[in-house]
């Protein structure tokens, strides 16, 4: 019997409605013959009315309590989802992460699965019961429970799909699969049918929501076909997998972007062999999380160095380099915010010379100038003021003639 693993975002999950209709998603799954895991999500903004509740009363919480918090909103859905699947005569049984063997690394609120101790999960499944798992938490071996990271429900659902050799996961949410770019802002996106692991590796890095980026590192790793559908239509949606099917050729699949982006400038330093290192270890050993950096040596052998951060962690930036004033020897530190990070992605890339050009010619079409710029293989990121964002999105999307065009599907 082929087992599926299935996930309900908190949209999906957002009231007692949804839930009964989430549930008959399930008895679907069930009816048809198949092993069931349903794991969920915390009811709509839940997570964030927690995250809420404890910002009025700290201005810095405690990492560990805010996991005890931040996993209640799961615990909650499960045992709902449940009763709901009760009343309609489906066996089910509810399990909360630690319950279902999720092991995690100690990081709190951003921990890492390790591995998942399957037993009971498979005893449930063997007296033909669905189980529906607490997404987006775990348990480290002390026996403290962790989060996964905001949109970490996704996560769960690949790696439970991985540890039971699952035949698929279908990620159900409130939109009808993965579009070209956020459907909520670009509204000339387009739903893709099928989007390669790398390529929406790229796109869930760079910012676009619709998938944890560790669910699609999983279910690459694992090669698990992952499926990403609306959980309010009845409708196809978009298959992650190994080898998308060439839509048209296109060289960019995809468009993603992210605001909040702080460039850090640090002006000044004695040019020595260990400069960088000192400065980036004594980042990362605060947890701050560096993304693009570039480095420029003057004439009289002063090196500046930029790089940017979240607009959240500008402040420990700022106490991280205060802290280290002597042993970086700097001039000047400087900062500009507000501002937003732009990316194009697609395998076509690689063997298209000058789609970096196209793009910085499509910008300084729209008067924007470009603060930073980075590219691997298969993407190239641009960092423009966040108030440019949508406008040079919009333009990307219809030169890399990503734009819906009326009676064509894609
Ligand atoms: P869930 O609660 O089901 O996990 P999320 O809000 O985490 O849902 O993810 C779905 C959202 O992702 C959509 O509502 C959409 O606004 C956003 N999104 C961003 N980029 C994309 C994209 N390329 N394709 C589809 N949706 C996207
Ligand atoms: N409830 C968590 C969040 O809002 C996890 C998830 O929904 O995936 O981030
Ligand atoms: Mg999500």
């Amino acid at each position: 019997m082929a087992t599926l693993v299935q996930k309900f975002g908190g949209t999906s999950v957002g009231d007692a409605a949804k839930i009964k209709r989430a549930a008959e998603r399930v008895k679907r799954a069930k009816d048809e013959g198949h092993e069931v895991v349903t794991v969920v999500s915390a009811m709509g903004k839940s997570t964030d009315a927690l995250v809420d509740l404890a910002y009025q009363l700290s201005d810095d919480p405690d990492k560990r309590e805010m996991d005890m918090l931040m996993s209640t909103g799961e615990q909650v859905t499960i045992s709902l989802m449940v009763m709901a699947l009760k009343e309609m005569g489906i066996d089910a049984v509810s399990l909360t992460g630690w319950q279902a063997g999720i092991r995690t690394e100690g990081i709190h609120q951003n921990a890492r699965i390790t591995n998942i101790e399957t037993e009971n999960l498979e005893r449930h499944l063997s007296d033909g019961k669905v189980v529906i798992v607490a997404g987006f938490q775990g348990m480290t071996p002390e026996g403290e429970i962790t989060t996964l990271g905001r949109g970490g429900s996704d996560t769960t659902a690949v790696a439970l799909a991985a540890a039971l050799n699952a035949e698929s996961c279908t990620i159900f949410t409130d939109v009808t699969g993965v579009y070209t770019s956020d459907p909520r802002v670009v509204p000339k996106a387009r739903q893709l049918k099928s989007i390669s692991y790398d390529e929406m590796l790229e796109l869930a890095n760079l910012g676009a929501g619709v998938l944890h980026p560790r669910a699609v590192e999983f279910a690459k790793n694992y090669s698990i076909p992952l499926i990403v559908r609306s959980s309010m239509v009845d409708q196809e949606g978009t298959v992650v997998e190994e080898e998308a099917s060439m839509e048209q050729n296109l060289v960019v699949r995809g468009l993603a972007f992210e605001s909040a982006v702080t460039k850090v400038t640090v002006e000044g330093m004695t040019s020595k062999v260990d400069t960088l290192s000192t400065l980036f270890t004594s980042l990362a050993e605060s947890g701050i999380n560096v993304d693009i950096i570039i480095q420029q040596v003057t004439e009289d052998q002063r090196v500046n160095v930029s790089f940017s951060v979240h607009t959240q962690a500008l402040k420990d930036t700022l106490k991280v380099l205060e802290a280290n004033r002597d042993a970086l020897n700097y001039t000047k530190v400087r900062y500009v915010d507000q501002l937003a990070k732009v990316s194009i992605v697609g395998s076509g890339m690689i063997s298209n010379p000058g789609v970096a050009a196209d793009m910085f010619k499509v910008i300084a079409e729209q008067r924007v100038p470009v603060e930073m710029v980075s590219t691997s293989e298969i993407k190239v990121s641009a960092v423009i003021e966040e108030k440019n964002m949508v406008k040079v999105v919009e333009a990307l999307h219809t030169f890399f003639e990503l734009d819906e065009r009326v009676g064509v599907k894609a």
